[in-house]
Order: C-alpha cells, then sequence, then structure tokens
C-alpha cells in the first residue's frame, strides 16, 4: 500500500488532508514523492521557523542523541535548563519556565498556574478565566474549552466550568468579578484570522488588571519564537505578562511546550508534570532554534526579511485587490482577507499546483507563515507562483 492507502486504512480521519506527501525540504522549499518542488509559505503551520532540514538544528539533536536522549524530569537535564535560560533572556521577563509538548499542554499548565493562584490568593476562590471570541488555545478538552469559537464545543462535553468569552479586548473589564482569576489573549489570533488587538487597548487591559490583581496570559504559542519580528508578541506590545505560553517555532520541528511565568512559588513539586517535557532532544532543539533565532534578529536580518515580505504581499495585494479587502497581520504572520469566502479553498489548491503552500486562517483570510529565514530568492519565486495561481481563477 502506498502512504495515502495506508493511511486511509490505518489513521484516525480527523484531517482533511491535502493530497500531497512531501519527502524532503531545505529551508523554505519542499520536495514531494513524484519531484515536484514547492515554496513553503507555511513553515508546517509556524514551526519550522529555521526552515525544513536545518543543518544546525540537525547536527545539535544528531550530537544530542549520541550521548542521550531521555532519563525523565527526576534528574537535572542540562539542555533543558539551557533552554530556559535562553528563553527568559530572551524574552527580557523576570520568569521561570515549565516544558511540556505542545501548544494545548503549554496552555493547560498555564491554567493551572492561574487557578492555584486563584485558590491560594485572597479570601474568595477565584477560578474564572476570560477569553476572546474566535480565540484558539488548543484541543484537549480544557483548552477548546477555553477557545471561544462555540463550534469547537458541540461535542466532548462536560466540559471544565469557568470560562468566559469576551467580545474584545474592550469587552474584558465588564465582565471582570469576584471569582475572576485570569485573563487569556492571543496578541494576533492566529487560527480565527490573523487578527492583531490593538496596542493602546492591550496596555490598557494590562494595566487594569495589574492593578485587580488578575492575572494575564498571553498565548503565544503561534506569535512566540520571534514570529512577529520580536521574541515575544508581548515584547512588540510593550506589556508585561504574568504568564506567556510557547510552542510551535521554538522546537524546529521537534514538539515543545513551554509555559513561562514571574509567578515562581504558585506551583510545587507535585503540583504539575511531564513524562517528555523538556527531555534531552527538545530541549537541545530549542536552544538550537533559539541561538540561530537570536543572532538572526541581532544582525538586522529578521527585519530585512519581514521588510522584504511583506513590501511582495502589498504588491501582491495591490495588484489582485478584485480578491482581497486587507491585508492583516504582524512580522511574518500575515494575511489577507478575501472579498468572497468560496474562492479561498479554490486559491489555496491552484496554489499548491503551481508550487506554492499557503494556508487558510478563520473563514476568510489567506494565512502566510513563511520559515523566519526563508531567502528572498525563495519569497520571489513564491509570489511568482502565487501570481500564477491567482490568474487561473
Ligand atoms: C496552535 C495553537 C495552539 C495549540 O497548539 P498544539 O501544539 O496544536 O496543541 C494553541 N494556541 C495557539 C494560539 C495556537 O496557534
Amino acid at each position: 500500500m502506498n502512504t495515502k492507502e495506508l493511511d486511509k486504512k490505518y489513521v484516525l480521519p480527523t484531517y482533511a488532508r491535502g493530497d500531497v506527501e512531501f519527502v524532503s525540504g531545505k529551508n523554505a522549499r519542499l520536495m514531494d514523492s513524484e519531484g515536484k518542488e514547492y515554496i513553503d509559505f507555511t513553515s508546517g503551520i509556524g514551526v519550522v521557523s529555521v526552515g525544513h532540514a536545518n543543518d544546525r538544528v540537525n547536527a545539535a539533536i544528531c550530537k544530542q542523541l549520541s550521548e542521550v536522549t531521555h532519563t525523565s524530569n527526576l534528574y537535572y537535564i542540562a539542555p533543558q535548563a539551557r533552554a530556559a535560560q535562553k528563553l527568559v533572556e530572551a524574552s527580557g521577563y523576570d520568569m521561570q519556565c515549565f516544558f511540556g509538548n505542545s501548544g494545548a499542554e503549554a496552555n493547560e499548565g498555564a491554567i493551572k498556574i492561574a487557578r492555584k493562584f486563584g485558590e491560594s490568593d485572597g479570601e474568595v476562590k477565584r477560578y474564572k478565566i476570560i477569553t476572546l471570541q474566535h480565540s484558539f488555545h488548543g484541543r484537549t478538552i480544557t483548552t477548546i474549552k477555553a477557545t471561544g469559537q462555540e463550534v469547537m464545543h458541540n461535542y466532548f462535553g462536560p466540559f471544565p466550568d469557568g470560562f468566559v468569552y469576551a467580545d474584545s479586548i474592550s469587552d474584558v473589564e465588564s465582565l471582570l468579578d469576584d471569582h475572576t482569576c485570569a485573563v487569556m489573549i492571543e496578541l494576533v489570533q492566529g487560527e480565527g484570522g490573523v487578527q492583531p488587538q490593538n496596542k493602546d487597548e492591550v496596555q490598557a487591559l494590562a494595566k487594569l488588571l495589574k492593578s485587580k490583581n488578575i492575572l494575564l496570559i498571553v498565548d503565544e504559542v503561534q506569535t512566540g519564537g520571534y514570529r512577529t519580528g520580536k521574541f515575544l508578541a508581548s515584547n512588540v506590545y510593550e506589556i508585561e505578562p504574568d504568564i506567556v505560553t510557547l510552542a510551535k517555532g521554538i522546537g524546529g520541528g521537534v514538539p515543545i511546550g513551554v509555559v513561562m511565568t514571574s509567578l515562581k512559588d504558585v506551583l510545587s513539586a507535585g503540583d504539575h508534570g511531564s513524562t517528555f517535557g523538556g527531555n534531552f532532544l527538545s530541549a537541545t532543539a530549542t536552544c538550537e532554534v533559539m541561538d540561530i533565532l537570536g543572532e538572526y534578529e541581532k544582525s538586522g536580518e529578521l527585519e530585512a526579511t519581514v521588510t522584504y515580505f511583506n513590501t511582495k504581499l502589498e504588491k501582491f495585494y495591490s495588484a489582485h485587490r478584485n480578491l482581497f479587502t486587507s491585508k492583516v497581520g504582524i512580522g511574518l504572520m500575515c494575511g489577507l482577507r478575501v472579498k468572497n469566502a468560496d474562492t479561498l479553498s479554490s486559491i489555496i489548491q491552484n496554489a499548491k499546483e503551481n508550487g506554492v503552500m499557503v494556508l487558510k486562517a478563520g473563514k476568510n483570510t489567506l494565512r502566510f507563515l513563511p520559515p523566519l529565514t526563508i531567502t528572498k530568492e525563495e519569497i520571489d519565486e513564491g509570489f511568482k507562483s502565487l501570481t500564477s495561481a491567482i490568474n487561473f481563477l
């Protein structure tokens, strides 16, 4: 049986897979099983931030694997401690890290910290967490309930109590009560449609929450790891959250999730844990990714890539105003709103046939999450293919 047949027979049908099988890649290029080449404007949904088959990450992983892969969190793990140092130092915040394996798991950790904080701080037990409409926080039972999208709550109940959805940042205040322990937001909603929040509103919210001793959790699973041009979107928005969650882009393709918090003594030994979290493999990958991207930012190359990509995207948008209504996003987390949502899947399909991979977000957004290390040549080639793809419509 070929891959497609095996998948159909043995893998649960939870994904509507595109009909392509990639077999190798290099930076922003992918090759499929028939030898066709593609430019990847998706980076595996923001995961391979340093590109496919990154030599430095691969070398670091291979070296580590020849020594030790896993010992459990019962013992010290040098690369985990180093990864924590790199993440905290890059953030500029006075925080500590907990390591898990995914974005949803990182958010679960954040919710546990907020709930324990709410239980132990003050006389009234505080448990409510306010999240936003159109948010996305993961696929576990708790994080789908934290996600402010009704379609995600169709099955699987009963859910944990205590999640309340605000229509927007400015509506959060009216929902705060004596039982509220935290507010959890994405600064740029990813899955919801590449929707950046207003900076002044976010700063006002952060200030308000601080004055009320309510925690601000920023879900940076998609925005973190230099995706928005700085290490964290929180750095771009110039706020100091109490808890930050990370995953997608910081492991270079190796599964990892992180909760960072300034609340260093809320959780104690036994309150939380993970078998795999931050093991030698994933933590080594994260250390190398952090080094690569730290140097890439410092040298000005990240900013140059952000500028170049956005200039090309703006040109593409201007040339196709018949199809798109606006250009949205920050850094290398970008989107184009399509005029007619029905055209979105054919754009993505035509793009694939013309050799460029793009994503959908929300109902009507064509989403771009290229590797941060994408070259000018790769960007040029991707937009050339995308232009031919559009001309078929
Ligand atoms: C992808 C994503 C998640 C979920 O991450 P998983 O690794 O799939 O569990 C959570 N929050 C945001 C903002 C995301 O983009």
